[in-house]
């Protein structure tokens, strides 16, 4: 079965409620039905967003999807802070990102973390984005390919293959995050291809043919053609780009 490509702008800790719902009736101005069939596009905004964004999907039928940056372990209780698998599946999400770097940097978030977050996900029907990738010093290693493997592992102990088979792995090298530093697509492709031969050795190849992996780092309309052009990349996380509608919407034509 061929792979949908799918698009995902990770908004970050940008755009108030008002700004989201600006930016969601621009993107679905600009996006068409063709759009929508080619790729799935999916917003992942800020938890304060996420009421605001599901009325204005739900209530003009739009076809863009979204998702919450974080889950947590917990599905409720004494967790102050927290924004449980339930409360995110209340809202219509679709997606979780799980282990983005920026929350594994700030927030200590390791592998058994990651894995529970996985599990809190499917508990509630959430299709956890897992982010994986190597900083600079292991890239400067050469342990790049082993340790987004050992993340990728470790997120997914336990995970049976019914779980495994619809989960969203995005590979950021974290030095490419924000730094206008881009992976090259044969950089890029190297680790997706290794992502997808462990899942097979995981799960099997009917399993690791299925599993959507994107890229993810400084992603623009000048280069995701050449990302999309790769074998084992299904799409892209996209960060600071969007959350320009005119950008998004090229990242989502794939540059066209
Ligand atoms: C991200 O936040 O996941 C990301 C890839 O950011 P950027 O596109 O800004 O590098």
């Amino acid at each position: 079965m061929a792979r949908k490509p799918l698009i995902a702008g990770n908004w970050k800790m940008n755009l108030n409620h008002l700004e989201a719902i600006n930016l969601v009736q621009k993107l679905a101005f600009s996006l068409t039905d063709r759009d929508y069939d080619a790729v799935d596009v999916a917003v992942l905004p800020p938890f304060t967003d996420l009421r605001s964004v599901q009325t204005l999907v739900d209530g003009d039928r739009l076809r863009i999807v979204y998702g919450a940056q974080d889950v947590s372990r917990h599905d409720s209780g004494a967790y102050t802070g927290e924004i449980s698998g339930a409360m995110l599946a209340k809202l219509g999400c679709a997606f979780t990102l799980v282990g983005h770097s920026e929350r594994r940097q700030y927030h200590a978030e390791d592998e058994a973390l990651c894995n529970a977050k996985v599990k809190a996900a499917y508990r509630h029907s959430l299709t956890p984005i897992l982010c994986v990738g190597e900083g600079l010093p292991i890239r400067q290693e050469g342990r790049h390919v082993e340790h987004t493997l050992a993340q990728l592992a470790g997120a997914l102990e336990g995970v049976p293959a019914e779980q495994a088979r619809s989960i969203v792995v995005a590979y950021e090298p974290v030095w490419a995050i924000g730094t206008g530093e881009v992976a090259t697509p044969a950089d890029a492709q190297e680790v997706c291809g290794a992502i997808r031969t462990r899942l097979a050795d995981l799960y099997g190849g009917d399993v690791a043919g299925e599993v959507r992996v994107l890229y993810g780092g400084s992603v623009k309309s000048d280069n995701i053609a050449g990302i999309m052009a790769q074998p084992d990349i299904d799409g892209a996380l996209v960060g600071g780009a969007s959350l320009d509608q005119g950008e998004f919407v090229k990242i989502c034509r794939f540059g066209e």
